[in-house]
């Protein structure tokens, strides 16, 4: 039994987020029961919620909150009412400025086949039973921070995107990588495209490099055209992937969908600060306010929440088998059912993963 007293803030947003950080707070407050610590909430507005309240989408006050909590668990922003605004006015910026005011330059994004779902990957089932890897991507640098700009030319236009690294910023992720591995028994894999790019070139000595602090984690370096294949031909060979921005962007939707719905998967984004959490889904206006939201996404979130920022390892492990056990008993939200199934509501499977804790 411990003592600690833990901030957290919550960041509902928009559209089904409300919905699921509510499942995510009930499940919090269970797992704070269970361990004998407290919980101290605080809920916030950001994205278009934030920009109904206070005219912006990342107030002042969300931000301070944020950068002082142990841990920021967030549903997600966004919807057809902000649409029309421009650029740093939408709902989407304030997640964006949240990401880089807290420094989180890692996203990490599990990707696990639940036997009762398997049904539902585009795979044969017996490519994709047993997958359990995770993904590591650097988030704040590369192609999508590097300058950009565009020249008139004759007959057109030239336009140009930097793809810049520091050896500190490849550093830092790759020991993340490594540490990761390390941790889960794992193999990794860095993914770059070093028969082209220079960044990708320092990027794999950088990796040698850290490897030698690392003699007990297998490594292999993979192309990331290779990695996009393999990653559908045998998924059951990867354990932990690092790679760097645009690569793991592209890699992490492709490994998604190996598992089934976007419903089921749960993110992790980690700096030096406080670590923020958050469904990989979005805010799914078309299903808002309804009560038919898959709330495992952010379940699983809250896992990750206690694995990297709390230091409770066997929290997640215990809501991983919740999930399970649901599934396996047959609980489905709308996203999961297949013809017949019987379909929950986010409030009866949001119950029945606390029953089963
Ligand atoms: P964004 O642009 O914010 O990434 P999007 O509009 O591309 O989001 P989502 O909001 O994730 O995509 O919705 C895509 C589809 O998946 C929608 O039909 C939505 O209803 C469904 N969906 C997304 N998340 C969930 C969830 N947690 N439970 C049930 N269905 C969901
Ligand atoms: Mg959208």
């Amino acid at each position: 039994m411990s003592e600690k007293v833990y901030r957290l803030v919550l960041l509902p947003g928009d559209g089904i987020g409300p919905e699921v950080v509510q499942a995510g707070r009930r499940l919090i407050e269970a797992v704070a029961g269970a361990l004998g610590h407290e919980v101290i909430f605080e809920e916030h507005a950001i994205g278009g919620a934030a920009i109904e309240a206070f005219g912006e989408p990342l107030p002042e006050g969300t931000l301070k909150a944020a950068r002082e909590a142990d841990a920021v668990l967030l549903g997600a922003v966004g919807g057809p009412k902000w649409d029309r605004l421009g650029g740093d006015r939408r709902p989407e910026a304030g997640l964006l400025g949240i990401r880089k005011a807290l420094g989180v330059y890692a996203n990490l994004r599990p990707v696990r086949a639940y036997t009762p779902l398997l049904g539902a990957s585009p795979l044969r089932r017996e490519k994709v039973e047993g997958v359990d890897l995770l993904i590591v991507r650097e988030l704040t640098g590369g192609l999508y921070f590097g300058p950009k700009r565009r020249e008139p030319i004759d007959g057109g236009t030239r336009v140009v995107d930097e793809l810049v690294y520091t050896t500190a910023e490849i550093e830092r992720i790759v020991r993340l990588g490594f540490d990761a591995a390390r941790k889960a028994g794992k193999a990794l894999t860095s993914v770059d495209k070093a028969n082209v790019l220079e960044s990708s070139r320092h990027w794999r000595e950088v990796v040698e490099r850290v490897a030698t602090d690392y003699p007990d984690v297998a490594f292999g370096h993979m192309l990331v055209d290779n990695c996009a294949m393999q990653l559908v031909r045998s998924p059951n060979q990867f354990g932990v992937i690092v790679t760097e921005n645009m690569f793991g962007d592209i890699l992490s939707d492709e490994a998604a969908v190996l598992t089934g719905s976007i419903g089921m998967l749960p993110s992790a984004s980690l700096g030096d600060g406080p670590g923020l959490y958050e469904p990989v889904h979005g805010s799914a206006p078309d299903i808002a306010g309804q009560g038919l939201a898959n709330p495992l996404g952010t379940m699983l979130s809250v896992g990750l929440m206690y694995r990297f920022s709390l230091n409770e390892p066997r929290a997640d492990q215990a809501i991983v088998r919740a999930v399970d056990r649901v599934l396996e008993e047959g609980y489905r939200t709308a996203d999961l059912a297949g013809p017949g199934d019987r379909i929950s509501r986010t409030e009866e499977i949001t119950e029945a993963v606390l029953e089963r804790l």
